[in-house]
């Protein structure tokens, strides 16, 4: 296991946010994995880092902070806390995320408090997520198994073994196996998506029609000059990165004003610290109308609100339902795997880079081409095995997508 984890620690940071020589990272990690982060630390030096900047969390305090602080404490972000991110940012330091949680470390938490603190960390860190959003720095999301996550995704396993196994099947899904041909495979990987990107962006199609047996019955129109990305992304400095570890998904930006229908999650969702499960949206011209769920439906009311994007979508992304990660049939509880296990959509602001030049282009100028803006961004899963998407070009060409939950192209 040593070397896998080694292979793995060195897989986030010379691939994940491809750390250059001279560079600083920013590593964000739960305090209880701290030898993980010092495996990430001895990789970034390793590979000329400048220095690495430690970000400790925990799930407990985290929760007695939520509980407990003074009720003012959620509508300010102190001065540090902005200036720490958006610093580094600006000075052109690379950002590992390495996530890790109790899915449902927050259940029971005032709701308000929970919203509060969202509205004030997105308007005041508001540069350090427009830096991200545009690629405008490299960053990179992993994760690695804690008890409480590992139990709710193995429970009938003592901890220890619940921990082995979903350190295995993160392993698995991020292609180390300890050889180290890890990169290799990733190279690989990433031609892959490649292709399937090319032919996208070929079509330069109008729209995508879903249609599936849960209820699925919903049309998503793209932006004229709209781009189909995936893999890694580019920085402003041309550092090739990849945001997230694994992925396996295609995306874009949906229309701001053009979904219509009716859209049914096909896993629950983590929000929050809190599970949502069995829900649909109904959606008119772009805009959330209704929300029903089975669980959690409180919570994910309270997201869509947070601000006005937020009951509109940002993404919308293709995985196929026979994918490496879909395939060790797990239920993950945790975004980052989850979402590559199936197609998905997300609620809240678009990425920049779905659109020709929109790197560079101002709030205002993004979503006169049609892209959402919010302080959230949400992805759930809507993938079936029996999931069909339709694209329509603009001629009116019908085109298969997706038959059957795979890919038809
Ligand atoms: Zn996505
Ligand atoms: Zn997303």
């Amino acid at each position: 296991m040593q070397k896998k984890f080694e292979e793995y620690a060195k897989l986030l940071v010379e691939v994940g946010v491809n750390i250059q020589k001279g560079q600083n990272l920013v590593i964000s990690c739960p305090v209880d994995c701290a030898w993980f982060a010092r495996l990430c630390t001895k990789a970034a030096y390793a590979a000329g880092c400048r220095e690495v900047i430690i970000s400790w969390r925990d799930d407990q305090l985290n929760r007695e902070w939520f509980l407990h602080a003074a009720d003012d404490v959620f509508d300010t972000v102190p001065e540090w806390k902005i200036r720490f991110s958006t610093d580094y940012a600006r000075a052109g330091a690379a950002f590992l995320h390495i996530g890790g949680s109790d899915p449902e470390i927050l259940k029971g938490v005032d709701q308000d408090r929970l919203v509060r603190s969202a509205r004030s960390s997105g308007r005041d860190l508001e540069e350090f997520r427009r830096l991200q959003m545009s690629n405008a720095v490299p960053w990179s999301i992993g994760a690695i198994p804690v008890p409480s996550w590992a139990k709710k995704v193995f429970p009938d396993c003592s901890e220890a073994e619940a921990v082995e196994k979903l350190w295995n099947a993160i392993l698995t899904s991020v292609r180390v196996t300890g050889d180290g041909k890890a990169v290799q495979r990733w190279k690989e990987h990433l031609d892959t998506l490649q292709v399937r990107i090319d032919k996208l962006n070929a079509l330069r199609l109008e729209s995508l029609h879903y249609t599936n047996s849960l209820g699925t019955d919903l049309t998503i129109r793209l932006p004229e000059d709209h781009i189909w990305g995936g893999g890694d992304g580019v920085s402003k400095a041309g550092i090739h990165f990849i945001a997230n570890m694994p992925t396996e998904e295609i995306f874009t930006a949906p229309l701001r004003d053009g979904i219509d229908g009716v859209v049914y999650a096909s896993m629950p969702l983590v929000l929050k610290g809190e599970v949502v499960d069995k829900f649909h949206f109904i959606i008119k011209e772009g805009k959330i109308t209704e929300i029903h769920a089975q669980a959690g439906e409180e919570k994910l009311k309270a997201e869509t609100t947070l601000d006005e994007g937020a009951s509109y979508f940002g993404e919308v992304a293709l995985v196929p339902y026979d994918s490496p990660i879909r395939n060790q049939e797990l239920l993950f509880y945790n975004t980052l795997f989850d979402e590559n296990a199936a197609c998905h959509l997300a609620f809240g602001e678009a990425y920049s880079e779905c659109i020709k030049g929109g790197e560079n282009m101002t709030k205002e100028e993004l979503k006169a081409h049609g892209l959402n803006d919010s302080i959230t961004h949400v992805d759930f899963m809507v993938g079936t095995a029996d999931l069909n998407i339709t694209g329509r070009t603009h001629s009116g060409e019908e085109i298969p997508i997706f038959i059957n939950g795979n890919f038809a192209l």
